[in-house]
């Protein structure tokens, strides 16, 4: 007898026959002698309606009253998971985020979960209850209800796992786990048996959906160990835990992330002087504007251009922000692309073969394909290329390194 906690996604609960069929899941774990706790996501495309709907009203919606707004998408969820579980004939209970005592910090839209006070889901599983948890949300401080971020129900679930000190923690999705690339562009790509923390890490924060970044970093930090698996059958998926023998895994690259939501910044002719760097970045973080790439050319005549990536939505407002500093500082120009992509290749074998980066220039050049900004970690590669030219890219790069069943 276990704790086990599952996560369903919204394709997973998108109708009332596939929430019949969680239902049917989730009590056939019961009936196996474990105690469950569900968190669900909101059903199909919810979410992305409710925003539209918002966005109907105003073109800039409160963060506090989004929140709320969002949030009932899920609620949605957990009351009829609930009922269908009590058609079943089993007791279940629905908690929001906050009644699963999720506290979180008060950054709405993009808040973090700070504790999970436990007591209410441990007294409903000594009830013998399943639980289904609204995810992707928990509660401020001032008894705001807060959401995760796109994607953050994985979090919810990862941190109750943490909290119960859970034997299980199954993220059930529509694809049968984490993927060396995403199957939708590359047809034969390789599902991975496991991947470790810091590999996953990489991949979520470079563009992979199938797990929200921060509920990596939570698994990691509590080494909660995560089976990424298909509620449409019964598969072993993808298991995310620390350490991962060759046996697992033997290639020296483990995936292949893509991400469309990039545009480049460049700012042209900055003074090279100490401190223009730190005054730019500063005005774009107070601005709560996330960077990713950074790179400054090589400094001519004593000015620089300094060029970064930031997420398509954030990139007018850097632009507006840069261009009063540019204003300032004697920049020469703000420029803005949003026609590119960000290709990225993974893997913790790239800290001892030195040759990564050459086989993956040489592969995009023999196929013709223009490499912009290039960024490097421990265990990434990342290059920007031209949006047209992206698919073309992961496939090239999927070959190359082995990603694909031939
Ligand atoms: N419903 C939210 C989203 O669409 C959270 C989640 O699914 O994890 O991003
Ligand atoms: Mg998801």
């Amino acid at each position: 007898m276990g704790v086990i906690v599952q996560k369903y996604g919204g394709s997973s609960l998108a109708d009332v026959e596939k929430i019949m069929r969680v239902a049917n899941r989730i009590v056939d774990t019961k009936k196996e002698g474990n105690k469950v706790v569900a968190i669900v996501s909101a059903m199909g495309d919810t979410t992305d309606s409710l925003i539209e709907l918002a966005s109907g009203i105003t073109e800039y919606p409160p963060k506090r009253e989004m929140d709320r707004l969002l949030s009932t998408g899920e609620q949605i969820s957990m009351s009829l998971l609930a009922m269908a579980i009590q058609s079943l004939g089993e007791n279940a209970v629905s908690l929001t985020g906050p009644q699963a005592g999720i506290i979180t910090d008060s950054s709405h839209s993009k808040a973090k979960i700070v504790r999970v006070m436990s007591n209410r889901l441990q007294k409903e599983l000594e009830g013998d209850n399943i639980i289904i948890v609204a995810g992707f949300q928990g509660e401020t401080e001032f008894h705001d209800i807060a959401t995760l971020g796109r994607g953050g129900s994985d979090t919810s679930a990862v941190s109750i796992a943490a909290a119960l000190d859970a034997d299980l923690c199954e993220i059930f999705t529509d694809v049968d786990g984490v993927y060396s690339c995403d199957p939708r562009i590359v047809e034969n790509a390789k599902k991975l048996e496991a991947v470790s923390y810091d590999e996953m890490l990489e991949l979520s924060i470079l563009g992979a959906k199938v797990l929200q970044s921060r509920a990596v970093e939570v698994a990691k930090t509590h080494d909660v160990e995560i089976h990424v698996r298909s509620s449409f059958n019964h598969n072993i998926g993808t298991i995310v835990k620390g350490e991962v023998s060759s046996m697992e895994h033997d290639g020296l690259i483990t995936g292949i992330a893509h991400d469309f939501d990039v545009a480049k910044v460049v700012i042209f002719g900055v003074p090279d002087t100490p401190g223009t760097a730190a005054k730019i970045l500063k005005a774009l973080a107070d601005a709560n504007i996330n960077i990713q790439m950074i790179v400054q050319s090589a400094q001519s005549g004593n000015i620089n251009d300094i060029a970064f990536t930031c997420s398509t939505g954030d990139a007018k407002e850097a632009a507006s922000i840069l261009q009063e500093i540019a204003n300032n500082i004697g920049a020469k120009a703000v420029v803005i692309n949003e026609d590119i992509a960000k290709v990225s290749v993974v893997g913790a074998g790239m800290m001892t073969h030195s040759n990564i980066a050459s086989r993956m220039f040489n592969t995009l050049g023999e196929n013709n394909i223009n490499i912009d900004l290039i960024s490097t970690s421990e265990i990434t590669i990342s290059v920007t290329v031209g949006l047209e030219e992206c698919k073309l890219a992961v496939k090239a790069l999927a070959d190359e390194f082995d990603l694909i069943y031939k």
